[in-house]
């Protein structure tokens, strides 16, 4: 480049930084005062100064007047672009197409708009949360569905933290804490995201004391291992993975005797908070938080959005002397749950007051138990849709398998229907970020050449959404 060319060059960016509109000329276009009068000066402010960055050091960079013009005139539908990108949350409503039914990243259990709506009415104004309306003096946030759980179950008082890691820890610091809790290493599990149950357990401040073998703990290690400094036999329930073949364990009923001999509670952590019984409904029978209060377990934990289909919560029942002192722990003011927890888990609880409704009611059992044809009626008609738009794919309704998901039931496969999307012009790959890039993202599993949405996992109101954005979006075709 000689020196002539070089100035050529400032000379044409100089002329181009000139051609910027200003910040004053900005304020007075239409598009930008309507922005201003809809969001405010400040944010509107904020992006302007941040699209005129942007644009110089694009032309700093640019080799090409012709980008560069293109790029000047695309400055105000820029800002509106930021400004509204200001303001529209980041976390947005997603179509489950993974058939995962309790999808820890996509946000476990979904409540009901049902109950959301009835939620709402008490969270948004003022709530008896923590008064007693009878007496006319503080109340307890548990007193909500404390009865309920104890009628639901068998126990004798119940509570609820924010979730089932929480239980561990409160159950484990108000029994154990500075002694020793013994659990077989069969049941030591991580549960997901790199959190483990035994590092949740230490901070709990009581010591753990692992008895037995990966397969096998018989009731003569629990024994051996019992001494002055134990303050609890704890079982964990392996909710997230099997041990199959050659195994042992010892059952809640079998500690019963050895721990009242010692005066020793036995806890368990059932992870998953199962109510009805699944066997019923062609699952494997999963043990129900009832089964474990009747065979004699003092204590017992579970989630309250897995299996119980509820909000995110660690629900704690029991014999009333331990759950008294974990409300009388410290800990608990920092572990406590919220009005929209308390008011949602009470209405879940309710609907297992008849195990019809409860089926019927909440999403996460609904979707559980939905008949096949059910279920491929739903794939025949996004399918039909799907057709309708012309996309450039094969489409196809096929059989395949559902899963449950969050940490339970983890063998389980539920016979589903999906509709299979074979991509014309594009790849496999493409397709599933193109779906996970859309205004309402679809979220599916892919296998080899193909793309499946699960519709066990949709609703009936996805259908539509998810034809509808696949066709104006062309997400199918070649760019
Ligand atoms: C899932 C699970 C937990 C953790 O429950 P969160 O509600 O996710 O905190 C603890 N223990 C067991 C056995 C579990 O399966």
């Amino acid at each position: 480049m000689d020196s002539n060319q070089k100035k050529g060059n400032e000379m044409n960016k100089n002329l181009l930084y000139r051609s910027i509109p200003k910040v004053d000329v900005l304020l007075e276009d239409e598009t930008v005062r309507e922005l201003i009068g809809r969001y405010s000066r400040e944010t509107v402010m904020e992006a302007i100064h941040t699209e005129l960055d942007g644009l110089r050091q694009f032309i700093a960079k640019a080799g090409d007047e012709e980008a560069a013009r293109e790029q000047i005139g695309l400055l105000v539908p820029h800002i509106e672009h930021e400004v509204s990108a200001m303001h529209t949350p980041n976390m947005r409503k997603v179509i489950n197409g993974t058939g995962t039914i309790l999808h820890t990243n996509l946000g476990r259990a979904p409540i009901s708009e049902e109950h959301m709506k009835r939620v709402m009415a008490l969270v948004s104004g003022y709530a008896n949360l923590e008064y007693n309306l009878e007496a006319g003096k503080r109340g307890e946030r548990y007193s909500h569905f404390e009865k309920l759980l104890c009628k639901l179950t068998g126990a004798e008082a119940a509570m609820a933290v924010n979730n089932n890691a929480s239980s561990v820890l409160l159950i484990l610091s108000s029994l154990a804490k500075g002694g020793e809790v013994i659990v077989s290493r069969g049941e030591l599990i991580e549960i997901g995201g790199k959190f483990r149950i035994p590092d949740v357990m230490e901070q709990s401040g009581a010591s753990l004391v692992e008895v037995g073998t990966t397969n096998k703990t018989h009731y003569d290690d629990y024994e051996a291992a019992i001494t002055e400094d134990t303050r609890a036999l704890l079982k964990v329930h392996t909710s997230n993975y099997r041990i199959v073949g050659f195994t042992d364990s010892v059952a809640v009923d079998e500690l019963i005797p050895l721990a009242k001999e010692h005066g020793l509670p036995v806890v368990e952590d059932l992870g998953s908070g199962v109510l009805i019984d699944l066997a019923k409904y062609g699952l494997t029978h999963e043990p129900t938080v009832q089964e474990s209060i009747a065979k004699g377990a003092d204590v017992v934990c579970f989630s309250g959005d897995k299996l119980l289909g509820g909000p995110q919560a660690g629900i704690i029942i029991g014999k009333k002397k331990y759950i008294d002192m974990m409300k009388k722990n410290q800990l608990t003011r920092a572990l406590r749950i919220d009005k929209f927890t308390a008011a949602t888990l009470e209405l879940v609880l309710q609907e297992y007051l008849s195990e019809e409704k409860a089926v019927e009611n909440i999403p996460v059992l609904r979707m559980i138990t939905e008949p096949l044809e059910d279920v491929e009626k739903r794939a025949r008609l996004l399918a039909r849709r799907m057709r309708a738009a012309h996309l450039p794919a094969n489409i196809e309704v096929k059989p395949c398998e559902s899963q449950i998901g969050g940490g339970s039931l983890p063998l389980e496969r539920i016979p589903s229907m999906a509709v299979m999307i074979r991509p014309e012009k594009i790849s496999v790959t493409e397709l599933e970020e193109r779906m996970r890039r859309l205004p309402i993202p679809i979220i599916p599993r892919t296998a080899n050449d193909t793309v499946i949405l699960d519709a066990r996992t949709l609703k009936q109101g996805d259908v539509r959404l998810a034809a509808d954005q696949l066709k104006e979006y062309e997400v199918l075709e070649k760019r």
